[in-house]
């Protein structure tokens, strides 16, 4: 077989405890925080919906380290989402959230970087928010922990600092549409696979980074992800 370019490398995030976890789709779900659908002037009772970022928007940033990313380019109002990410080891179509818990690999905090102005504009538009959420370099994740180590993530501290003041807190028993709720309303849109990521939504406190902030997101359990804007 020739191919005719050069194929891309598959992304990898490294597992804590050894080995990569190499990711086919990045899946993420919109205004799950009650609190925070409220301040995107939403009541929160909506049922889920999905977006999606192409799998080389990750960064990836190794336990330990500071993740950089560019400025993105065509915004002003460029926005931080922490948020719990769900590694899927087992994958599956039409999954029952009874049964949802036996497919997820493991988890990794991450980083929804969005262009709000261009989502905005897109939404009033009512076009796709692609320019919005899924830019180069919108995805910043830590390493992925097994379950298997952390057991199921159910509650626990979500917190975003900017330069050491707290932006977003919340706890993961506050999201709308739970984890297994999520793999099984995604699972009946789309086949998962092995290597997929979801990010599961961001509580309340979005706000904007400008270059040079640092970025420092923690979920209990899982340490922290700092990640600096150039
Ligand atoms: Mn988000």
């Amino acid at each position: 077989m020739t191919l005719v370019v050069t194929p891309h490398a598959p992304t990898l995030v490294p597992v804590a405890g050894g080995g990569n976890y190499p990711v086919h789709r990045i899946y993420c779900v919109g205004r799950n925080y009650a609190e925070h659908a409220q301040e995107m002037g939403f009541t929160g009772r909506e049922p889920p919906f999905f977006f999606m970022k192409p799998a080389d928007a990750a960064v990836v940033v190794p336990d330990g380290e500071t993740g950089v990313i560019d400025y993105p380019t065509l915004t002003a109002n460029l926005h931080h989402e922490i948020e719990l990410v769900v590694a899927i080891g087992t994958g599956g179509a039409g999954i029952r959230a009874a049964d949802a818990a036996g497919h997820i690999y493991g988890y990794a905090i991450g980083l929804d970087m969005t262009r709000r102005d261009l989502q905005g504009e897109m939404k009033k538009q009512g076009r796709p928010w692609c320019i919005g959420k899924a830019f180069d370099q919108s995805a910043p994740i830590g390493p992925i922990h097994p379950k298997a180590v952390t057991g199921e993530l159910l509650r626990g501290a979500i917190t975003l600092d900017v330069n050491g003041v707290r932006r977003q807190k919340g706890d993961l028993s506050e999201l709308i549409w739970s984890v297994n709720e999520t793999i099984e309303h995604l699972s009946a849109a789309w086949t998962l696979q092995p290597g997929d990521l979801i990010f599961t939504g961001t509580p309340a406190g979005v706000a904007a980074v400008v270059r040079a902030d640092v970025m420092e997101g923690s979920v209990a359990g899982l340490g922290t992800l700092r990640v600096a804007v150039r």
